[in-house]
């Protein structure tokens, strides 16, 4: 009998960290890989920050903390929402974690039972099901269609809802698609779970920042009939470049954050208390360079979307957000190429072109594939001309 936990059988590794990974061996192995596989921006942490990580050090703030978060920190999670969302909470409404990704997980192992079902919109942000998995929920995936703009349509939610139904996962911009989702299209899905009582919604925003052509952010929290059923998780991983720091938060019903406070409490503690500081300088110092930083995502935005449908068989849909594109590659998958997958697609384009892309089917949409353009122009150009003289050659 294996030591492994059946429970862990349920699951798989990150499809995501996996390509990145072979893209690293390979690299080390002095192939000329160009990794387009990662989700985290290529731009450094700001000086203000670092500077006062290092303060942080130097004054002795290198103890324990309180578990979800330090007092500044919370303070400064509460202006955040207050500014940029208009939304009040208190401070025993927000909770701090490692990482977005410990919010979310910790979410769900706080408030699933069995068989309780989540929403989960496909494409969808790889942990998201594994995490409900790992819960002992059940997750139920909803396909959205490129037509739809990958967005969950009021219709498609409707149809999706039964009596387990415990929470509906929305990510604007998303992970992987870039889509945003607009007020109107958040208020038609708002009336549907206003008469669905029960059901609460797991508002993913962590690109919100990283976003083009004046899309404007709407959160379903800002629908007050929905907010005490809200729960709002942000992060400064992507927003400031600070993935490596592990600082995620979310604000919402208290019982559900006391909950999140109580399984930190007996797993990992406090998140790292310089991470903190830093955390705290992100979201009350300047702001300015966020804005500069998404106009150099958007520049590389309109150069990966229009170099890639100038390629046959590839059709690339014009993200609001997030440094991804979702492109599709169907017209490639034939008896002509002897493609007859998007991770065959993937595989052959890592082999042969040494550009590393997840395929489609790992965020529950075959027949795509997703580009992270979080990195440098001069990286983009040589990959996509790759990806062209791949996709060109591909019937000899
Ligand atoms: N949510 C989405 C949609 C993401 O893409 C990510 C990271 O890739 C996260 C949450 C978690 O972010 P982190 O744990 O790095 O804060």
């Amino acid at each position: 009998m294996s030591i492994v936990s059946n429970n862990l059988k349920r699951i798989k590794p990150s499809p995501t960290i996996a390509v990145t990974t072979k893209a690293r061996e390979m690299r080390a192995a002095g192939k000329d890989v160009i990794g387009l596989g990662a989700g985290e921006p290529d731009f450094d942490t700001p000086d203000n920050v670092k500077d006062a990580a290092i303060e942080a050090i130097k004054k002795g703030d290198t103890k324990y903390t309180a578990v979800d978060g330090t007092p500044e920190l919370k303070k400064a999670i509460v202006e955040k929402f207050k500014r940029e969302n208009n939304l009040s909470y208190s401070t025993d409404q927000v909770t701090v974690g490692t990482g977005g990704k410990q919010v979310i997980y910790n979410t769900f192992m706080a408030t699933l039972n069995k068989g309780d079902e989540v929403i989960i919109p496909a494409p969808f942000w790889v942990s998201y099901p594994d995490m409900v998995l790992l819960a002992g929920g059940t997750p139920k995936i909803v396909k959205c269609d490129e037509r739809d703009g990958f967005k969950l349509s009021a219709r498609k939610l409707k149809k999706a809802i039964t009596k387990k139904t415990k929470w509906l996962i929305l990510n604007s911009p998303s992970n992987p698609t870039g889509a945003g989702y607009t007020k109107d299209e958040i208020e038609e899905l708002s009336e549907i779970l206003i008469k669905n009582k029960k059901i609460f919604i797991l508002s993913d925003d962590i690109y919100e920042h990283i976003r083009y052509d004046n899309f404007n952010f709407f959160t379903t929290a800002q629908i007050s009939k929905l907010k005490d059923r809200t729960l709002t998780m942000n992060g400064v991983s992507k927003s400031y470049a600070m993935t490596g720091w592990r600082i995620g938060y979310a604000a919402g019903p208290k019982e559900i954050i006391t909950a999140i406070r109580k399984i930190q409490s007996q797993s990992t503690s406090n998140p790292s208390s310089i991470s903190q500081a830093a955390a705290v300088e992100a979201l009350n110092g300047q702001q300015n360079f966020i804005k500069e930083r998404a106009e150099a995502f958007r520049e590389r935005r309109d150069f990966v979307v229009n170099s890639l449908n100038k390629i046959k068989g590839i059709n690339c849909l014009t993200p609001n957000g997030a440094f991804y594109v979702f492109p599709s590659c169907k017209g490639l998958l034939n008896k002509k190429t002897k493609l007859k997958t998007d991770k065959e697609f993937v595989q052959k384009l890592l082999e042969k072109s040494m550009v590393a892309v997840v395929q489609g089917s790992a965020f529950g949409l075959n027949g795509y594939f997703r580009i992270s353009y979080a990195t440098s122009m001069a990286n983009l150009e040589k990959a996509i001309s790759r990806i062209k003289d791949f996709c060109e050659n591909l019937n000899n």
